[in-house]
């Protein structure tokens, strides 16, 4: 059986465990298991996870208080394994954020962006598009992107283990800050690069800006879906429609990722 988490410490996450059952109803519904974690002894059970949206501050400082902030690092920087996060889930998983509280926020990590929060704008300003997702296959009817309060990723940051970036312009070359150990440097070179899977622009940005001092032809590109290696990231709720397709794509990842990992275990016997 493959276990797949998903953070329940507050947010969408009852969606996420419904579209995850839904995404495997047609194959095997037997091979797998859908946990909500809560505790660092739910995580360890897991083979994937995927972070919920919901209000990324709060989860954070709950993650803190439930002691799983180090372990939910590990899992995605150590072990490495499958790990998800739809809008307040990918800030988390973002080296680093823009508009956090002061004095900062909490991430986990293991994307080498930085995220704008909340992009664009408020609750109220909460839309949805129509998104051509050229990962879910050639010709796939587009997928109905929910967008709440979500935040889009701004930039790429050079890779730096255990290092969370505070002013980082867009970099495409990796340049070593003095804070840089030889060991990260060496890391960097092999580190996985940030894949960016989707943006909105064209129509679906144009209904995004309305009312917003963005002329409508203007070409607006906002990166919206990235993944580096073990860690993937959508703005938007693919847990708040009733589409599972992403979900079935991704656990896909989390089945070749344990395939993987058991064979490298049989080798090392
Ligand atoms: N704006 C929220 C945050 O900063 C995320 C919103 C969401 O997950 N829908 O955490």
């Amino acid at each position: 059986t493959v276990t797949v988490g998903v953070l329940a410490l507050q947010g969408a996450f009852v969606e996420h465990v419904h579209l995850l059952k839904k995404a495997v109803e047609p194959e095997s519904p037997s091979e797998w298991e859908f946990i909500e974690v809560r505790t660092p002894e739910e995580l360890a059970r897991c083979d994937g996870l995927v972070l919920p949206g919901g209000e990324s501050t709060t989860m954070s400082l709950v993650a803190a208080r439930s002691n799983l902030l180090e372990p939910l690092r590990d899992f995605v920087k150590v072990l490495r394994k499958p790990v998800w996060g739809t809008c307040a889930g990918l800030i988390l998983l973002a080296e680093s954020a823009n508009r956090t509280k002061k004095g900062g926020q909490e991430l986990i990590g293991g994307l080498d962006v930085r995220v704008n929060r909340n992009h664009f704008g408020r609750q109220t300003e909460s839309f949805q598009a129509p998104l051509d997702l050229s990962f879910l296959g050639e010709g796939a009817a587009p997928f109905p992107a929910v967008f709440i309060r979500a935040p889009i990723v701004e930039c790429i940051l050079p890779h730096q283990e255990g290092i969370q970036t505070e002013e980082v312009g867009r970099e495409d070359t990796v340049v070593a800050p003095s804070r840089q150990t030889k060991d990260a440097v060496a890391q960097a070179a092999t580190a996985e690069s940030v894949e960016v899977l989707a943006t909105l622009s064209g129509p679906a940005a144009r209904i995004a800006t309305q009312g917003r001092n963005i002329s409508p032809d203007e070409e607006v590109g906002d990166v919206i879906a990235v993944r580096q290696g073990n860690v993937f990231g959508t703005s938007f709720h693919p847990e708040l429609t009733g589409d599972a397709r992403i979900h079935a794509w991704w656990l896909r990842q989390v089945q070749a990722a344990v395939i993987k990992r058991n064979k490298l275990n049989r080798l090392a016997q």
